[in-house]
C-alpha cells in the first residue's frame, strides 16, 4: 500500500514538474521567437501566423525605435549641415559681395571710356596740353623718351599730381637702332624707366616702343619685356596730328573713333607732344565728352590693344 502511494506520490510530482516545465517553456516560447524574427528579418516575413508577425512589427518597431534617436540625431546633424551649409552660402555671398563692386565694373565696361595717350614727350607743349586735360577734367597717358624727362622735372610731377599715367618710349627713338635685339628693347626701356624713377621717384611698367610694336617686335622681343613685367601698348585710333596738323586731325579722330564704337571698342587714340594737338585737341575732347566717354588712363591691369 505504502509502495503504492510512493508509486502515485512519484507520479504526481513527475506531472507537477512536466506542467511546470511545460509553463516555463511556454512563457520563454515568444522571446525565443522574437529574437529569431529579430535576426531573421526577412524571414519573418514570410513565418504564418500572426504572432510572429506581430513580433516581426514589434522587432521592427523596436528597431525602429532604438534607430530613431538616430534618425533625428542624423536629422539634427543633417540640420546642423544644412545650417552650417546655409552659414558656409551666407559667408560665401559675404565674401563674393565684392559682387557690388563686380557689376560696378561691368556697367563701367560698358559705360563709354577712352584713352588718350601722348608720344614723345614732355616737350614745350605737355604744358599746355595738361592744362586742356585739366580744363575738361580729362586724364591721360604720357608715354615719354628718357632724353626728354631730363629738365622737365615739373612737368612730370604735374602729370603724377593731376592723376595722369606716365608711361616709357624707350631712348633713341631709332627704328634701326632700338630694333636691333631684345636687349636692346629691353635696355632702352631699363634706361628710361631708371631716369623716370630717379626723377619722381615713379617706377613706370607701362611702355610703347617707337612707331609701335608691329611689325618691329619678334617674338622675343615681346617676350624679354614681358618677362620684365612691362605692359607694351599700341593704339587703335591714329591722329596722325604729325601728318595733318590741321583741322583733318580732328575729322580722322572722330571717324575712327566712331568706327570702333560701331564695334563696342574702347579707343585708344595716339597724339603726341606737338603743338598742333595743342590746338585741335579741344575738338576731340569736346566730341568725345559730348557723345558721352569719359577718359581715364591706362593701367598694368587692363588688357593692352597692340598693332595686328
Ligand atoms: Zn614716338
Amino acid at each position: 500500500m505504502v509502495k503504492i502511494i510512493r508509486k502515485v506520490g512519484v507520479i504526481v510530482l513527475l506531472v507537477i514538474l512536466i506542467l511546470s516545465i511545460q509553463e516555463i517553456v511556454s512563457s520563454f516560447s515568444p522571446k525565443i521567437i522574437g529574437s529569431m524574427a529579430a535576426t531573421d528579418v526577412p524571414n519573418a516575413v514570410t513565418i504564418d501566423g500572426s504572432d510572429e508577425l506581430a513580433e516581426h512589427n514589434y522587432c521592427d518597431a523596436e528597431q525602429l525605435d532604438e534607430e530613431q534617436p538616430n534618425v533625428e540625431q542624423a536629422n539634427t546633424e543633417q540640420s546642423k549641415e544644412d545650417l552650417s551649409q546655409e552659414e558656409k552660402q551666407e559667408e560665401q555671398t559675404e565674401v563674393i559681395l565684392p559682387e557690388t563692386p563686380q557689376e560696378e565694373q561691368q556697367e563701367e565696361s560698358k559705360a563709354k571710356v577712352a584713352y588718350l595717350t601722348f608720344d614723345d614727350g614732355p616737350t614745350a607743349y605737355t604744358g599746355p596740353i595738361l592744362d586742356i586735360l585739366a580744363e575738361y577734367g580729362a586724364k591721360a597717358t604720357f608715354f615719354m623718351l628718357e632724353p626728354q624727362m631730363e629738365g622737365n622735372y615739373e612737368v612730370l610731377q604735374r602729370m603724377i599730381n593731376e592723376g595722369h599715367a606716365l608711361g616709357l618710349h624707350g631712348v633713341t627713338h631709332d627704328r634701326k637702332q632700338f630694333y636691333q635685339s631684345a636687349e636692346r628693347v629691353l635696355g632702352e626701356m631699363n634706361m628710361a624707366q631708371a631716369k623716370l624713377a630717379e626723377l619722381t621717384g615713379y617706377k613706370s611698367f607701362l611702355i610703347r616702343t617707337p612707331y609701335g610694336s608691329k611689325p618691329h617686335m619678334k617674338p622675343d622681343y615681346m617676350e624679354a619685356v614681358e618677362m620684365n613685367g612691362y605692359k607694351i601698348w599700341d593704339w587703335n585710333v591714329d591722329s596722325r596730328d604729325w601728318l595733318y596738323r590741321d583741322e583733318r586731325m580732328v575729322d580722322e579722330t572722330i571717324n575712327q573713333i566712331s568706327t570702333l564704337e560701331q564695334y563696342d571698342i574702347q579707343p585708344v587714340i595716339l597724339f603726341h607732344d606737338r603743338k598742333d594737338t595743342v590746338d585741335y585737341l579741344p575738338q576731340v575732347l569736346e566730341y568725345l565728352l559730348s557723345n558721352g566717354f569719359s577718359l581715364k588712363t591706362l593701367a598694368l591691369e587692363l588688357k593692352p590693344v597692340l598693332l595686328k
